[in-house]
């Protein structure tokens, strides 16, 4: 029965059509002995569709904290006391030097992010088109932001203004998501995906585990993903922040981070597959095998609250395993 669930995950991998739900959930549950048979299909998966590139992506942290919404995993909720440093919209030429920076240790795609339910002060809009002007003239990056439900109009704002990627996570399932947050609907997050897409952006949308979710969650997630025909899937792990609800949540093992590596590659083969926050304090020595999982993507330098590793070492991990950093 093992063999069966292996071998259409490779046909269905390889014709690019991907696992569905039914078999994504028989796959997961197969055994963690297994994990090494999985890991060979993901890789010739990946491999074939994605070749030997991967995209390195950073961010910058360009607004902190005081958001209103109640995200139980985040530490810029202004409902949790966790102490993190608290800042209003950067200054553009700090955002065009975070970039720089970004661009020198290897990165090739730059994320403004910024915390709260949505840009939305005028003076916050012109400091993010003055950053995107800079950064199109003077930093060879592809131009990502993540600032939240956007209206459309500001959505094309930045977009004349040079912004090419949109990213916006959904976080989890549909099903799970009231265990997450009370303070939004998913269908608010649906629609800003689905608004970033028909406005022609690269839209990445992904969501982060480890949040007390079942498979079925992620398998939920998957799905909602894949209809939105989303272009990359950030993949977070939980690193639970003191002062958070979930801050006595427990880590994942990494068995089941790379799992779940696997099963966006299988059932959304072509997709980038990216992972970011928590990769450190979850996978741990296992790291380097999220490419065999399935990943293409990686986030370097450091995350929104917590210090990412040193890029040379991830550098340094990409060239051990015979992989390319896109475009360097
Ligand atoms: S994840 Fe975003 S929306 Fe949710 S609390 Fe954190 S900053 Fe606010």
């Amino acid at each position: 029965m093992s063999m069966g669930i292996l071998e259409k995950a490779l046909t269905k991998g390889l014709s690019g059509e991907g696992l569905g739900p039914d078999d994504a959930l028989t796959l997961v549950s197969l055994p963690d002995e297994e994990i090494f048979t999985i890991l060979a299909i993901t890789e010739v998966v990946r491999r074939t569709l994605k070749g030997n590139e991967v995209n390195l992506c950073a961010i910058v942290n360009a607004k902190s904290g005081l958001c209103k919404e109640d995200c139980s995993f985040c530490s810029q909720s202004v409902k949790y006391s966790t102490g993190i440093n608290e800042y209003a919209m950067r200054p553009p030429e700090e955002i065009v030097s975070a970039a720089k920076e970004a661009a020198g240790f290897g990165a090739r795609e730059f994320s403004i992010v910024t915390s709260g339910t949505r840009v939305e002060k005028e003076k916050d809009v012109e400091a993010l088109i003055d950053a995107l002007a800079s950064m199109k003239d003077g930093v060879a990056m592809e131009r990502c932001a993540s600032l939240g439900i956007l209206k459309r109009e500001t959505l094309k704002r930045l977009k004349d203004a040079g912004l090419e990627s949109f990213h916006h996570n959904l976080e989890t399932g549909r099903s799970f998501f009231p265990n997450v947050c009370t303070t939004h609907a998913y269908d608010d997050d649906v629609e800003a995906v689905r608004a970033a897409k028909e406005l022609g952006f690269h839209v990445c949308s992904g969501g982060i585990f480890g949040l007390g979710e079942a498979w079925e969650d992620r398998i939920e997630l998957a799905s909602t993903l894949r209809e939105l025909d989303v272009d990359s899937v950030p993949v977070n792990f939980l690193n639970p922040r003191p002062g958070t609800p979930l801050e006595n949540a427990k880590n994942l093992a990494p068995i089941e981070c790379l799992k779940i590596i696997a099963l966006l590659r299988l059932m959304l083969p072509k997709k980038d597959i990216v992972v970011c926050g928590g990769r450190q304090v979850n996978l741990r020595d296992l790291q380097p095998l999220i490419f065999a999982a399935g990943a293409n993507g990686m986030m370097v330098g450091n995350y929104l609250t917590t210090p990412g590793r040193d890029p040379k070492d991830d550098l340094q991990m990409l060239t051990d395993l015979g992989l390319k950093p896109r475009g360097l």
